[in-house]
Protein backbone atom coordinates (compact mmCIF):
# COMPACT_ATOMS: atom_id res chain seq x y z
CA UNK A 1 0.00 0.00 0.00
CA UNK A 2 1.15 3.47 -0.74
CA UNK A 3 2.05 5.34 2.40
CA UNK A 4 -0.20 8.42 2.41
CA UNK A 5 1.21 11.98 2.28
CA UNK A 6 -0.66 15.05 3.27
CA UNK A 7 0.36 19.02 3.08
CA UNK A 8 -0.68 21.88 4.13
CA UNK A 9 0.16 24.55 1.98
CA UNK A 10 -0.80 27.95 3.47
CA UNK A 11 -0.79 31.10 1.93
CA UNK A 12 1.56 33.82 4.32
CA UNK A 13 -0.57 36.09 3.74
CA UNK A 14 -2.26 37.78 6.86
CA UNK A 15 -1.93 36.27 10.12
CA UNK A 16 -3.20 32.59 10.12
CA UNK A 17 -6.70 32.02 12.05
CA UNK A 18 -8.54 29.27 13.32
CA UNK A 19 -10.65 28.41 10.08
CA UNK A 20 -7.45 28.35 8.28
CA UNK A 21 -5.67 26.11 10.66
CA UNK A 22 -8.09 23.77 10.91
CA UNK A 23 -7.30 23.18 7.12
CA UNK A 24 -3.85 22.01 8.73
CA UNK A 25 -5.57 20.05 11.44
CA UNK A 26 -7.49 17.56 8.95
CA UNK A 27 -4.12 16.52 6.94
CA UNK A 28 -1.78 16.35 9.52
CA UNK A 29 -4.39 13.93 11.70
CA UNK A 30 -4.81 11.76 8.83
CA UNK A 31 -1.02 11.42 8.00
CA UNK A 32 -0.88 10.29 11.82
CA UNK A 33 -3.94 8.44 11.34
CA UNK A 34 -2.35 6.47 8.67
CA UNK A 35 1.24 5.99 9.75
CA UNK A 36 1.70 8.43 7.11
CA UNK A 37 3.37 11.63 6.32
CA UNK A 38 2.38 14.92 6.74
CA UNK A 39 4.10 17.82 4.83
CA UNK A 40 4.27 21.75 5.12
CA UNK A 41 4.43 23.61 1.94
CA UNK A 42 4.30 27.47 2.54
CA UNK A 43 3.22 29.40 -1.03
CA UNK A 44 4.54 32.64 -1.00
CA UNK A 45 4.76 33.47 -4.52
CA UNK A 46 2.51 36.49 -3.90
CA UNK A 47 5.42 38.86 -3.24
CA UNK A 48 3.37 41.75 -2.62
CA UNK A 49 1.22 40.06 0.21
CA UNK A 50 3.74 37.63 1.68
CA UNK A 51 5.71 38.14 5.19
CA UNK A 52 7.69 36.94 7.32
CA UNK A 53 6.10 37.63 10.08
CA UNK A 54 2.89 35.82 8.64
CA UNK A 55 5.02 32.65 8.09
CA UNK A 56 6.64 33.18 11.75
CA UNK A 57 2.28 33.03 13.13
CA UNK A 58 2.56 29.92 10.84
CA UNK A 59 5.26 27.67 11.85
CA UNK A 60 4.94 29.13 15.84
CA UNK A 61 0.83 28.17 15.62
CA UNK A 62 1.74 24.79 14.43
CA UNK A 63 4.42 23.89 16.48
CA UNK A 64 2.21 25.29 19.83
CA UNK A 65 -0.80 22.72 18.72
CA UNK A 66 1.93 19.76 18.35
CA UNK A 67 1.22 19.17 14.48
CA UNK A 68 5.20 19.46 13.35
CA UNK A 69 5.45 18.68 9.35
CA UNK A 70 7.28 15.54 9.07
CA UNK A 71 8.86 17.20 5.76
CA UNK A 72 8.96 21.05 5.05
CA UNK A 73 8.61 23.95 5.51
CA UNK A 74 9.33 24.35 1.47
CA UNK A 75 8.90 27.42 0.30
CA UNK A 76 7.55 27.99 -3.03
CA UNK A 77 9.93 30.85 -3.65
CA UNK A 78 12.79 28.78 -3.46
CA UNK A 79 11.13 26.54 -6.01
CA UNK A 80 10.77 28.73 -9.18
CA UNK A 81 13.73 27.05 -11.08
CA UNK A 82 11.95 24.02 -10.54
CA UNK A 83 8.49 25.33 -11.82
CA UNK A 84 10.35 26.57 -15.08
CA UNK A 85 11.93 23.48 -15.96
CA UNK A 86 8.87 22.11 -15.72
CA UNK A 87 7.45 24.38 -17.39
CA UNK A 88 9.70 23.84 -20.46
CA UNK A 89 8.68 20.27 -20.40
CA UNK A 90 5.27 21.02 -21.57
CA UNK A 91 6.35 23.60 -23.95
CA UNK A 92 8.14 20.89 -26.07
CA UNK A 93 5.12 18.52 -25.85
CA UNK A 94 3.18 21.42 -27.25
CA UNK A 95 0.80 21.55 -24.07
CA UNK A 96 1.23 25.52 -23.58
CA UNK A 97 1.51 28.15 -26.14
CA UNK A 98 2.08 32.27 -26.03
CA UNK A 99 -0.41 34.43 -26.04
CA UNK A 100 -0.17 37.52 -26.99
CA UNK A 101 -3.52 38.91 -26.18
CA UNK A 102 -3.31 42.34 -24.87
CA UNK A 103 -4.45 43.35 -21.45
CA UNK A 104 -7.10 45.87 -23.02
CA UNK A 105 -7.99 43.04 -25.74
CA UNK A 106 -8.84 41.19 -22.81
CA UNK A 107 -10.88 43.48 -21.01
CA UNK A 108 -12.66 44.27 -24.43
CA UNK A 109 -13.53 41.12 -24.58
CA UNK A 110 -14.49 39.98 -21.08
CA UNK A 111 -16.78 42.88 -21.69
CA UNK A 112 -17.97 41.80 -25.12
CA UNK A 113 -19.31 38.24 -23.13
CA UNK A 114 -20.38 40.00 -20.12
CA UNK A 115 -22.65 42.16 -22.07
CA UNK A 116 -24.04 39.09 -24.22
CA UNK A 117 -24.71 37.20 -21.00
CA UNK A 118 -22.23 34.69 -21.57
CA UNK A 119 -19.35 33.41 -18.75
CA UNK A 120 -16.33 35.66 -19.47
CA UNK A 121 -13.30 33.38 -20.89
CA UNK A 122 -10.30 33.26 -23.00
CA UNK A 123 -11.35 32.67 -26.76
CA UNK A 124 -8.41 30.88 -27.51
CA UNK A 125 -7.46 33.66 -30.42
CA UNK A 126 -3.59 32.76 -29.99
CA UNK A 127 -4.70 28.57 -28.96
CA UNK A 128 -2.48 26.62 -32.15
CA UNK A 129 -4.74 24.37 -33.96
CA UNK A 130 -3.57 22.40 -37.17
CA UNK A 131 -4.95 24.20 -40.08
CA UNK A 132 -5.61 27.33 -37.98
CA UNK A 133 -3.84 30.50 -39.13
CA UNK A 134 -2.75 33.11 -36.16
CA UNK A 135 -3.03 36.64 -35.63
CA UNK A 136 0.54 38.29 -36.40
CA UNK A 137 2.98 38.13 -33.26
CA UNK A 138 2.75 42.03 -32.22
CA UNK A 139 5.76 43.62 -31.70
CA UNK A 140 8.07 44.61 -28.32
CA UNK A 141 4.96 42.37 -26.44
CA UNK A 142 5.85 39.63 -24.19
CA UNK A 143 3.72 36.92 -24.14
CA UNK A 144 1.77 34.91 -21.47
CA UNK A 145 1.69 31.03 -21.40
CA UNK A 146 -1.78 29.45 -21.54
CA UNK A 147 -2.08 25.83 -20.86
CA UNK A 148 -3.89 23.95 -23.58
CA UNK A 149 -6.93 23.06 -21.85
CA UNK A 150 -9.03 19.86 -23.54
CA UNK A 151 -12.07 21.19 -25.20
CA UNK A 152 -13.62 18.27 -24.71
CA UNK A 153 -14.95 15.59 -22.09
CA UNK A 154 -15.26 16.22 -18.41
CA UNK A 155 -12.85 16.55 -15.80
CA UNK A 156 -14.23 14.85 -12.49
CA UNK A 157 -13.39 13.03 -9.25
CA UNK A 158 -14.76 11.92 -6.14
CA UNK A 159 -14.21 14.45 -3.43
CA UNK A 160 -14.02 12.80 -0.03
CA UNK A 161 -16.40 15.89 1.42
CA UNK A 162 -18.13 16.83 -1.59
CA UNK A 163 -18.88 13.41 -3.17
CA UNK A 164 -18.59 12.93 -7.61
CA UNK A 165 -17.81 16.54 -8.91
CA UNK A 166 -18.16 17.05 -12.62
CA UNK A 167 -16.85 19.59 -14.48
CA UNK A 168 -17.35 20.08 -18.64
CA UNK A 169 -14.18 21.21 -20.24
CA UNK A 170 -15.86 23.55 -22.57
CA UNK A 171 -16.53 25.34 -19.47
CA UNK A 172 -12.64 25.75 -18.70
CA UNK A 173 -10.39 28.20 -20.85
CA UNK A 174 -7.29 28.15 -21.21
CA UNK A 175 -5.59 29.15 -17.53
CA UNK A 176 -2.23 31.18 -18.21
CA UNK A 177 0.67 29.60 -16.51
CA UNK A 178 3.38 31.60 -16.70
CA UNK A 179 3.35 35.38 -16.64
CA UNK A 180 4.94 37.58 -19.55
CA UNK A 181 8.01 38.10 -17.33
CA UNK A 182 8.44 33.72 -17.22
CA UNK A 183 7.03 33.64 -13.75
CA UNK A 184 4.57 30.59 -12.85
CA UNK A 185 1.23 30.90 -11.92
CA UNK A 186 -0.78 29.58 -8.64
CA UNK A 187 -2.49 26.81 -10.25
CA UNK A 188 0.43 25.33 -11.74
CA UNK A 189 3.15 25.89 -8.88
CA UNK A 190 0.76 23.45 -6.86
CA UNK A 191 0.27 21.01 -9.32
CA UNK A 192 4.50 20.85 -9.69
CA UNK A 193 4.51 20.47 -6.19
CA UNK A 194 1.83 18.10 -5.20
CA UNK A 195 3.49 15.76 -7.86
CA UNK A 196 7.37 16.61 -6.95
CA UNK A 197 6.28 15.99 -2.80
CA UNK A 198 4.20 12.76 -4.09
CA UNK A 199 0.66 14.13 -1.85
CA UNK A 200 -1.56 11.24 -2.23
CA UNK A 201 -4.54 13.09 -0.33
CA UNK A 202 -5.19 17.03 -0.68
CA UNK A 203 -7.27 17.89 1.93
CA UNK A 204 -8.06 21.79 1.94
CA UNK A 205 -10.81 24.40 2.14
CA UNK A 206 -13.53 24.67 -0.41
CA UNK A 207 -12.33 27.74 -1.64
CA UNK A 208 -10.08 25.70 -3.84
CA UNK A 209 -12.82 23.48 -5.41
CA UNK A 210 -12.67 25.72 -8.90
CA UNK A 211 -9.53 25.54 -8.84
CA UNK A 212 -9.24 21.61 -9.11
CA UNK A 213 -10.82 20.70 -12.35
CA UNK A 214 -7.77 22.79 -14.08
CA UNK A 215 -5.07 21.61 -11.56
CA UNK A 216 -6.17 17.38 -12.83
CA UNK A 217 -5.81 18.61 -16.06
CA UNK A 218 -2.82 19.97 -15.55
CA UNK A 219 -2.04 16.63 -13.47
CA UNK A 220 -3.25 14.39 -17.01
CA UNK A 221 -1.02 16.78 -19.25
CA UNK A 222 2.54 15.74 -17.03
CA UNK A 223 1.38 12.11 -17.04
CA UNK A 224 0.67 11.79 -13.28
CA UNK A 225 -2.19 10.49 -11.54
CA UNK A 226 -4.18 13.22 -9.63
CA UNK A 227 -4.54 12.86 -5.53
CA UNK A 228 -7.48 12.14 -3.68
CA UNK A 229 -9.46 15.74 -2.63
CA UNK A 230 -11.22 16.46 0.00
CA UNK A 231 -12.62 19.90 -0.11
CA UNK A 232 -13.52 21.34 3.61
CA UNK A 233 -16.96 23.72 4.41
CA UNK A 234 -16.07 27.23 5.66
CA UNK A 235 -15.52 27.78 8.92
CA UNK A 236 -18.06 30.86 9.57
CA UNK A 237 -17.20 33.13 12.45
CA UNK A 238 -20.36 33.70 14.87
CA UNK A 239 -21.69 36.29 12.94
CA UNK A 240 -22.07 34.07 10.20
CA UNK A 241 -19.69 34.93 8.21
CA UNK A 242 -16.83 34.00 6.47
CA UNK A 243 -13.93 33.57 9.28
CA UNK A 244 -10.95 36.16 8.03
CA UNK A 245 -8.75 38.92 9.34
CA UNK A 246 -10.84 41.57 7.85
CA UNK A 247 -13.77 40.84 9.73
CA UNK A 248 -11.90 40.04 12.99
CA UNK A 249 -10.65 36.83 13.14
CA UNK A 250 -7.85 36.42 15.47
CA UNK A 251 -4.18 34.97 14.68
CA UNK A 252 -4.25 31.67 16.13
CA UNK A 253 -1.60 32.03 18.60
CA UNK A 254 -3.18 34.96 20.17
CA UNK A 255 -5.30 31.79 21.77
CA UNK A 256 -2.38 30.59 22.95
CA UNK A 257 -1.94 33.92 24.67
CA UNK A 258 -4.81 33.67 26.24
CA UNK A 259 -4.44 30.70 28.01
CA UNK A 260 -6.14 27.47 25.99
CA UNK A 261 -4.77 24.70 26.08
CA UNK A 262 -3.42 23.32 22.61
CA UNK A 263 -5.43 19.98 23.13
CA UNK A 264 -8.43 21.70 23.82
CA UNK A 265 -7.90 23.59 20.73
CA UNK A 266 -7.03 20.67 18.32
CA UNK A 267 -10.24 18.75 20.17
CA UNK A 268 -12.57 22.15 18.82
CA UNK A 269 -11.34 22.33 15.94
CA UNK A 270 -11.62 18.49 15.06
CA UNK A 271 -15.18 18.95 15.69
CA UNK A 272 -15.29 22.28 13.18
CA UNK A 273 -16.07 19.59 10.17
CA UNK A 274 -15.75 16.55 11.79
CA UNK A 275 -17.51 14.39 14.01
CA UNK A 276 -16.83 10.78 15.62
CA UNK A 277 -20.59 9.80 17.02
CA UNK A 278 -21.71 12.25 19.95
CA UNK A 279 -18.55 12.43 21.22
CA UNK A 280 -17.49 15.96 21.91
CA UNK A 281 -14.84 16.36 24.67
CA UNK A 282 -11.56 13.76 23.48
CA UNK A 283 -7.90 13.47 24.05
CA UNK A 284 -5.16 14.22 21.09
CA UNK A 285 -4.90 10.54 20.89
CA UNK A 286 -8.38 9.89 20.96
CA UNK A 287 -8.68 12.08 17.55
CA UNK A 288 -5.79 10.48 15.82
CA UNK A 289 -7.59 6.84 16.84
CA UNK A 290 -10.80 7.74 15.65
CA UNK A 291 -9.86 10.42 12.41
CA UNK A 292 -10.51 9.02 8.57
CA UNK A 293 -12.22 11.18 5.80
CA UNK A 294 -15.48 9.09 5.51
CA UNK A 295 -16.97 11.63 8.75
CA UNK A 296 -15.83 15.02 7.48
CA UNK A 297 -19.03 17.14 7.73
CA UNK A 298 -20.40 18.68 4.39
CA UNK A 299 -22.23 22.13 6.24
CA UNK A 300 -20.14 24.76 6.98
CA UNK A 301 -19.55 24.95 10.04
CA UNK A 302 -19.48 27.70 12.86
CA UNK A 303 -16.80 29.09 15.69
CA UNK A 304 -18.54 29.65 18.71
CA UNK A 305 -16.68 31.15 21.07
CA UNK A 306 -18.50 30.15 24.12
CA UNK A 307 -18.43 26.45 22.90
CA UNK A 308 -14.57 26.96 22.62
CA UNK A 309 -14.00 27.79 26.43
CA UNK A 310 -16.30 24.91 27.51
CA UNK A 311 -13.90 22.80 25.79
CA UNK A 312 -11.22 24.72 26.99
CA UNK A 313 -12.15 24.32 30.99
CA UNK A 314 -13.31 20.35 30.14
CA UNK A 315 -9.68 19.67 29.18
CA UNK A 316 -8.24 21.91 32.06
CA UNK A 317 -10.40 19.85 35.18
CA UNK A 318 -8.90 16.50 33.67
CA UNK A 319 -5.23 18.12 33.46
CA UNK A 320 -2.51 16.56 35.62
CA UNK A 321 -1.97 19.23 38.06
CA UNK A 322 1.28 19.19 37.66
CA UNK A 323 1.55 19.89 33.60
CA UNK A 324 -1.41 22.85 34.57
CA UNK A 325 0.84 24.22 36.95
CA UNK A 326 4.21 23.89 33.95
CA UNK A 327 1.90 26.05 32.15
CA UNK A 328 0.16 28.33 34.34
CA UNK A 329 3.80 29.02 35.68
CA UNK A 330 4.85 30.70 32.58
CA UNK A 331 2.16 33.33 32.92
CA UNK A 332 3.25 34.63 35.93
CA UNK A 333 6.84 33.89 34.90
CA UNK A 334 6.19 36.87 32.50
CA UNK A 335 4.71 38.99 35.11
CA UNK A 336 7.97 38.32 36.94
CA UNK A 337 6.33 36.88 40.01
CA UNK A 338 8.31 33.70 41.34
CA UNK A 339 6.60 30.84 42.36
CA UNK A 340 7.02 27.93 44.73
CA UNK A 341 5.39 24.56 44.99
CA UNK A 342 2.17 25.73 46.25
CA UNK A 343 1.56 26.10 42.60
CA UNK A 344 0.70 22.56 41.92
CA UNK A 345 -2.09 22.27 44.81
CA UNK A 346 -3.43 25.97 44.16
CA UNK A 347 -3.99 25.08 40.37
CA UNK A 348 -5.74 22.00 41.75
CA UNK A 349 -8.02 23.67 43.37
CA UNK A 350 -8.82 26.45 41.79
CA UNK A 351 -8.95 24.82 38.09
CA UNK A 352 -12.56 23.71 37.90
CA UNK A 353 -13.44 26.96 38.10
CA UNK A 354 -11.78 28.24 34.98
CA UNK A 355 -12.11 28.33 31.39
CA UNK A 356 -8.71 29.52 30.69
CA UNK A 357 -5.28 29.27 31.88
CA UNK A 358 -5.05 33.36 32.54
CA UNK A 359 -7.95 32.47 34.70
CA UNK A 360 -6.33 30.11 37.07
CA UNK A 361 -3.04 32.48 36.63
CA UNK A 362 -5.28 34.98 37.93
CA UNK A 363 -6.35 32.80 41.06
CA UNK A 364 -2.66 31.91 41.64
CA UNK A 365 -1.74 35.84 41.22
CA UNK A 366 -3.40 35.89 44.77
CA UNK A 367 -0.64 33.77 46.68
CA UNK A 368 2.06 35.80 44.74
CA UNK A 369 1.52 39.21 44.95
CA UNK A 370 -0.83 41.83 46.61
CA UNK A 371 -3.93 42.11 45.73
CA UNK A 372 -6.82 45.34 45.20
CA UNK A 373 -9.41 44.15 47.46
CA UNK A 374 -12.73 46.09 44.96
CA UNK A 375 -14.29 48.39 47.52
CA UNK A 376 -18.00 47.73 46.50
CA UNK A 377 -16.87 44.25 48.56
CA UNK A 378 -15.22 45.87 50.74
CA UNK A 379 -18.18 47.47 51.95
CA UNK A 380 -20.29 44.90 51.44
CA UNK A 381 -18.85 41.92 53.12
CA UNK A 382 -16.25 43.61 55.75
CA UNK A 383 -18.97 44.76 57.86
CA UNK A 384 -18.74 46.17 61.47
CA UNK A 385 -20.44 43.45 62.82
CA UNK A 386 -17.70 41.04 61.60
CA UNK A 387 -14.67 42.67 62.79
CA UNK A 388 -14.34 41.19 65.96
CA UNK A 389 -14.66 37.86 64.31
CA UNK A 390 -12.04 38.63 61.63
CA UNK A 391 -9.69 39.99 64.67
CA UNK A 392 -10.11 36.68 66.82
CA UNK A 393 -9.58 34.47 63.63
CA UNK A 394 -6.24 36.33 62.47
CA UNK A 395 -5.22 35.68 66.90
CA UNK A 396 -5.75 32.28 66.66
CA UNK A 397 -4.28 31.45 62.81
CA UNK A 398 -1.42 33.34 64.88
CA UNK A 399 -1.10 30.93 66.82
CA UNK A 400 -0.98 27.55 64.90
CA UNK A 401 2.94 26.82 64.18
CA UNK A 402 4.01 25.61 60.80
CA UNK A 403 3.01 22.12 61.37
CA UNK A 404 -0.24 22.99 62.25
CA UNK A 405 -0.84 24.99 59.14
CA UNK A 406 -3.39 22.61 57.72
CA UNK A 407 -6.54 22.62 55.80
CA UNK A 408 -7.71 20.60 58.89
CA UNK A 409 -6.79 22.41 61.48
CA UNK A 410 -7.48 25.60 59.98
CA UNK A 411 -11.21 24.46 59.61
CA UNK A 412 -10.93 23.67 63.69
CA UNK A 413 -9.72 27.24 64.06
CA UNK A 414 -12.47 28.32 62.23
CA UNK A 415 -15.26 26.45 63.61
CA UNK A 416 -13.89 27.97 66.97
CA UNK A 417 -14.30 31.78 65.62
CA UNK A 418 -18.17 30.98 64.83
CA UNK A 419 -19.00 29.14 68.02
CA UNK A 420 -17.44 32.32 69.74
CA UNK A 421 -18.96 34.90 67.50
CA UNK A 422 -22.59 33.18 67.03
CA UNK A 423 -21.63 34.21 63.54
CA UNK A 424 -22.72 31.62 60.44
CA UNK A 425 -20.20 30.59 58.37
CA UNK A 426 -20.98 32.64 55.32
CA UNK A 427 -20.81 35.75 58.12
CA UNK A 428 -17.07 35.00 58.46
CA UNK A 429 -16.27 33.37 55.37
CA UNK A 430 -17.08 35.70 53.04
CA UNK A 431 -15.28 39.14 54.44
CA UNK A 432 -12.13 36.59 54.81
CA UNK A 433 -12.52 35.37 50.77
CA UNK A 434 -12.53 38.78 50.02
CA UNK A 435 -9.92 40.39 52.30
CA UNK A 436 -7.34 37.35 51.27
CA UNK A 437 -8.68 37.46 47.64
CA UNK A 438 -10.26 40.25 46.52
CA UNK A 439 -13.86 38.06 45.85
CA UNK A 440 -16.32 36.53 47.81
CA UNK A 441 -16.52 33.38 45.56
CA UNK A 442 -13.79 30.92 46.46
CA UNK A 443 -13.00 27.55 46.72
CA UNK A 444 -13.70 26.16 50.45
CA UNK A 445 -12.33 28.36 53.17
CA UNK A 446 -10.06 26.14 54.74
CA UNK A 447 -8.33 25.43 51.73
CA UNK A 448 -7.69 28.46 50.38
CA UNK A 449 -6.40 29.35 53.88
CA UNK A 450 -3.80 26.69 54.28
CA UNK A 451 -2.23 27.62 50.73
CA UNK A 452 -1.30 31.03 51.64
CA UNK A 453 1.46 31.65 54.16
CA UNK A 454 0.14 32.36 57.65
CA UNK A 455 1.99 35.48 57.99
CA UNK A 456 0.17 37.16 55.01
CA UNK A 457 -3.51 35.81 55.49
CA UNK A 458 -2.62 37.42 58.63
CA UNK A 459 -1.50 40.83 57.16
CA UNK A 460 -4.47 40.64 54.70
CA UNK A 461 -7.18 40.01 57.35
CA UNK A 462 -5.71 42.38 59.46
CA UNK A 463 -6.44 45.61 56.65
CA UNK A 464 -10.19 44.56 58.18
CA UNK A 465 -9.90 47.10 61.01
CA UNK A 466 -8.98 50.19 58.45
N1 LIG B 1 -2.23 28.45 -0.58
C1 LIG B 1 -3.61 28.12 -0.63
C2 LIG B 1 -4.36 28.85 0.46
O1 LIG B 1 -3.76 29.31 1.41
C3 LIG B 1 -3.87 26.63 -0.43
C4 LIG B 1 -3.63 25.87 -1.66
C5 LIG B 1 -3.93 24.41 -1.56
O2 LIG B 1 -4.13 23.87 -0.45
O3 LIG B 1 -3.91 23.77 -2.60
O4 LIG B 1 -5.55 28.98 0.36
Amino acid sequence: MTTVRTRFAPSPTGFIHLGNIRSALYPWAYARATGGVFILRIEDTDLDRSTQASVDVILEGMSWLGMQPDEGPFYQMQRIERYREVLAQLQQTGQVYPCYMSLEELDALREKQTQAKEKPRYDGTWRPEPGKELPPIPSGVKPVLRFKNPTSGMVSWDDKVKGLIQISNEELDDLVIARPDGTPTYNFCVVVDDIDMKITHVIRGDDHVNNTPRQINIFKALGVEPPVYAHLPTVLNEAGEKMSKRNGAKAVTQYRDEGYLADAMVNYLARLGWSHGDDEIFSREQFLQWFNLDHLGKSAAQFDDAKLRWVNAQHMKTMDDQRLSLLVKEFLDRDGLKTDDRLMPICGLFKDRCDTLVALANWARCFYSDIEVPNEEREKHVVTGVLDALGLLSSKLAHLDAASWTKESIALVLKEVLAETSLKMPQLAMPVRVLLMGTPQTPSLDAVIALFDSKTVIERLKVAKN
